[in-house]
C-alpha cells in the first residue's frame, strides 16, 4: 500500500474518531488529521488535501476486502510512526475501520496474555509437553473464563500462578501476565503438589457412559451416584452442586458449567483403567471399603443375620456361606464368595499397584 485515498469526509470523521481514541494526552483536530495522512502514506495533511482534489476517481467507497487486506499494514505503520505499542495501534486501527471490518478482523482483540500449561492439562490442547498460548482478548475476563475459551474446564485446574504468587480462578486478567496453570498432583522445581479439589465428604456422580466405573467405585465402598438414562447435563450439574459431589465425565463442557465446583474428566475408555485413574488421582487406594455399598442403587450395606435374609437367598447358599450384607434401600443380598471373591481380588491387586 502506497498512499490510502479517504473521501474528505470519511478523513475529517476518521480525524474526529482518533482524537477520542488517542491514548496519550489529547490531540488537538490538527494533529488527528496530520496523524491520518501520515497513517495514509501521505507526507503531511497538506499533501492529503492537494492530492485528493486531483483524484478523479470516487475514493469514497471502500471495500472491506480492502481493508483486510490493509489491516496488518496500517497496525504496523501507525505502531512505527506514533511509537506506540502494537496492541495500542490495532485497536485505534480497529476503531477507525469498524463500520468496513468483516467480522474476521473483528476477532481481533485488544490485549494479550500468556498462559503456560502444566503436566496433564496438556491433554485438552493435544499436546504432550508444557504449552505456551498466548491469548487475546477484549475487556477484562476472569482468569477461570480464559482458560476455559483456550479448551480446558475450571475442574481441572489446582493452581495459577503470576510468578510467585498464587492467584484465584476468579481475578480478572490483565494485559501481558505471564500466568503458568497446573494441574492436581504436579510438582516442579517451583511448586509442591497441590491435591485436587474435593468435598470435605468424598462422593461422586458419573455421567450416563461411565457405568461401569459406577459399579467398580461402589465395589471400593465409595458413594456414586449414576443415573443410566433419562438425566440431562444441566441435573448432572444440579446434583453435583446441591450435594456437593464430584462429576465425573468424559464429557469437557459438562465440566466447564459455571455451578460444577468439584469435578475431573477421566482421561481412559477401558473401566479398570479407569477405576486405576480415579482412585491414584484421588489418593483412595488406601481408602477402600468393600461390601459397604450396593453395587447395584449406591444403598448402605449392613451386616444382616443369616436368618432375617433366608427367604431372599437362592438354592443352598444359606448352607454354605455364614456373612451377609443387606442393602437398606433395595433389599439385595451379598455374601462372601462368588462375585464378591474376584471383587476382592481385582481390588487388591489396584491397592497395591
Ligand atoms: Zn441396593
Amino acid at each position: 500500500m502506497n498512499r490510502l485515498f479517504l473521501s474528505k469526509r470519511t478523513f475529517s470523521q476518521q480525524a474526529k474518531k482518533l482524537q477520542n481514541l488517542w491514548p496519550y494526552q489529547s490531540l488537538k483536530l490538527t494533529q488527528a488529521r496530520e496523524v491520518l495522512a501520515q497513517l495514509y502514506g501521505f507526507r503531511n495533511a497538506h499533501q492529503y488535501h492537494s492530492l485528493i482534489e486531483q483524484q478523479t476517481i470516487s475514493s469514497s467507497k471502500h471495500t472491506e476486502q480492502q481493508i483486510h487486506q490493509h489491516f496488518p499494514l496500517l497496525v504496523a505503520r501507525l505502531a512505527e510512526q506514533q511509537n506506540m505499542e502494537g496492541q495500542v495501534s490495532k485497536y485505534i486501527i480497529k476503531n477507525l475501520w469498524s463500520q468496513y471490518i468483516a467480522s474476521e478482523i473483528q476477532q481481533w482483540k485488544q490485549f494479550q496474555s500468556h498462559f503456560t500449561f502444566y503436566g496433564n492439562l496438556n491433554d485438552f490442547l493435544h499436546n504432550t509437553t508444557t504449552t505456551t498460548i498466548d491469548y487475546s482478548f477484549d475487556g477484562s475476563p476472569s482468569v477461570k473464563d480464559s482458560i476455559e475459551a483456550i479448551g480446558i474446564p475450571h475442574t481441572e485446574v489446582a493452581q495459577v500462578l503470576i510468578g510467585d504468587q498464587a492467584i484465584d480462578l476468579n481475578t480478572k486478567l490483565e494485559n501481558q501476565q505471564q500466568l503458568s496453570i497446573y494441574p492436581a498432583n504436579y510438582a516442579n522445581t517451583h511448586i509442591k503438589p497441590c491435591p485436587p479439589h474435593k468435598p470435605a465428604e468424598l462422593k461422586f456422580i458419573l455421567d450416563v457412559h461411565l457405568g461401569k466405573l459406577a459399579r467398580s467405585l461402589r465395589m471400593c465402598g465409595f458413594d456414586c451416584l449414576y443415573y443410566s438414562q433419562d438425566i440431562i447435563d444441566e441435573n448432572l450439574a444440579r446434583l453435583s452442586a446441591e450435594e456437593d459431589r464430584i462429576l465425573l465425565t468424559r464429557d469437557i463442557g459438562l465440566l466447564k458449567r459455571s455451578n460444577v465446583t468439584y469435578g475431573y474428566f477421566v482421561r481412559n475408555t477401558r473401566a479398570e483403567q479407569q477405576l486405576e485413574e480415579v482412585l491414584s488421582y484421588y489418593d483412595l487406594k488406601n481408602k477402600l471399603a468393600p461390601l459397604s455399598v450396593c453395587l447395584d442403587c449406591n444403598g448402605q450395606l449392613s451386616s444382616i443375620h443369616k436368618d432375617k435374609v433366608a427367604r431372599l437367598l437362592p438354592g443352598n447358599v444359606a448352607s454354605e456361606y455364614d456373612e451377609f450384607k443387606h442393602c437398606q434401600q433395595c433389599d439385595k443380598v451379598y455374601w462372601e464368595g462368588s462375585h464378591f471373591d474376584n471383587m476382592k481380588k481385582s481390588l487388591s491387586k489396584i491397592a497395591t499397584t
